[in-house]
């Protein structure tokens, strides 16, 4: 027995609480649709949240607003209202031992690097463009083409390995996406040449960002939903189909709950996974060959005004285990209490990989000592530390992804009621204003 009873209106089961999940409810809140979000964990948000550690506040991950979508952006600003900041705050990249501006400046990298490897960098930056392009379509050949050797090596390549855990000549240029803005080779070429005088406008150190952290976004959109329409601890556990119609979830594998319509926001391994009847053997054979990436978080909470100036600090280096760290007082000052600062470390990694394992101790002791080897921090100075494992916390985009993704989507596609979202759910590099436009345009299609 079903829990919806009208039948004028579609009763949507929107899988997942995250950002996507929240995104769909929100819009279908607007149109005055019925709907329930059914979210596992006890907590809506997914990725896109903001934590709470005694009187620190810090989000999972390094996350930022970006201005890209100018609808989307309007939407946001309406409905965190003041509670949102515009914020310019550039990120750097440490190096050799230096801090480095990111996006990338002619004048700061050469002072960073010295004058003989910056001009290599430029030479080489023009003279891989001239240069014939091989075909592998791998990003290694991409970053290589139009970055050049030094600054692709330096840069690109082993950070992208670090974060992707994949060598960079299995990996889709699509990983690219929108983090190489602040490589634009033009603005770089421009400065360079034309000197610091040219400095082209860099976009790329703003953002917005709410007062309280990321989370506030999907928490005034779980608000504006509706707490009934939402369903925390109700993890999906089987979703039933007959004649191409999606008929009922399971949740908690107890309750069947029959539903019109279905978004399903789930990564899509998992949702093909719990299909009832299972999908065809070739079916499951591509879902098993997309894979995500997950992170270890590690905050430290400490007694110090504050450590870096950055939006973002990135470690393309082997010797450090962690990609990159963030301040989130440098987001807004009102995740730290006054007089101290935290540093979040993001540590990519596989459940297979040693470090996944390691106990939560061991991390923040090898998070510690790096920092305090660079010079950031005194033993003295830790107030706390936790540790955060984030599970999917994006999909591994290696080459031939597209062509496996396409072949599930037409067999999704078979279904009249069901849509998918979600950046592990439509396996896309995508960000938070990705995920309302998704909402947006897939509440559009009802009528
Ligand atoms: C480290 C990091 C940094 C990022 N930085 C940025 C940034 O700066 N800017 C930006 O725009 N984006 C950023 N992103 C991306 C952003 O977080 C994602 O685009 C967004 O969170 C995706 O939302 P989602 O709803 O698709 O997925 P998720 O956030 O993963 O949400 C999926 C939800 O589904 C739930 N779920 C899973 N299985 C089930 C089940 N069986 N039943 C019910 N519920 C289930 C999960 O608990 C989760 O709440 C970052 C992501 C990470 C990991």
């Amino acid at each position: 027995m079903g829990i919806y009873q009208s039948k004028k209106h579609p009763n949507i089961a929107i899988l997942g609480g995250g950002m996507a999940g929240l995104s769909s409810g929100y819009y279908a809140k607007k149109k005055g649709l019925h709907f329930k979000i059914y979210e596992s964990n006890n907590r809506i948000g997914g990725n896109s949240v903001t934590l709470k550690h005694g009187d620190f506040l810090f989000d999972l991950g390094a996350h930022r607003f970006h201005d890209q979508d100018e609808e989307v952006t309007k939407e946001i600003k309406v409905l965190l209202g003041e509670n949102l900041k515009k914020l310019y705050v550039p990120s750097q990249i440490y190096h050799n031992g230096r801090f480095i501006d990111f996006p990338l400046s002619p004048f700061n990298l050469m002072k960073n690097m010295g004058l003989r490897p910056f001009s290599k960098a430029v030479v080489d930056v023009g003279s891989s463009r001239l240069r014939k392009r091989e075909t592998n379509g791998s990003f290694e050949e991409f970053a290589l083409h139009t970055y050049g050797k030094t600054l692709a090596e330096i840069f690109l390549l082993n950070y992208s390995e670090k974060l992707w855990g994949v060598s960079c000549d299995r990996l889709s240029p699509e990983i690219a996406g929108k983090r190489m803005k602040g490589l634009n080779l033009r603005t770089f070429l421009v400065e360079a040449i034309l000197g610091q005088k040219a400095k082209t406008k860099h976009l790329d150190g703003s953002f917005y960002y709410p007062e309280m952290g990321i989370g506030t976004i999907a928490k005034k959109m779980g608000e504006f939903s509706g707490k009934d329409n939402i369903l925390i601890n109700s993890k999906i556990t089987k979703i039933f189909h007959n004649s191409n119609r999606i008929e009922a979830i399971e949740v908690n594998g107890q309750e069947r709950i029959d539903t019109d319509e279905v978004i399903s926001s789930l990564p899509l391994n998992l949702l093909l996974n719990i299909m009832e009847p299972s999908p065809s053997k070739e079916i499951l054979t591509l879902a098993k060959g997309l894979r995500y990436r997950n992170v270890i978080l590690v905050a430290l909470f400490l007694n110090k005004e504050s450590v870096t100036k950055a939006a973002t600090v990135y470690f393309p280096g082997s010797g450090f285990p962690f990609a990159r760290i963030y301040e989130p007082k440098n987001r807004s000052k009102a995740m730290s209490p006054p007089g101290k600062t935290s540093l979040v470390a993001e540590i990519p990694s596989q459940q297979e990989d040693e470090i996944w394992g390691l106990e939560d101790e061991k991390l923040i002791e090898s998070v510690c000592s790096k920092f305090a080897q660079i010079g950031w921090i005194r033993e003295d100075e830790i107030i706390d530390a936790t540790v955060n494992r984030i599970y999917y916390a994006y999909p591994i985009l290696e080459i031939g992804f597209e062509e496996k993704v396409q072949e599930i989507n037409s067999f999704l596609k078979g279904f009249s009621n069901l849509k998918v979202s979600g950046r592990n759910g439509r396996f896309r590099y995508a960000w938070i204003h990705d995920m309302v436009r998704y909402g947006k345009e897939i509440i559009e299609e009802y009528a």
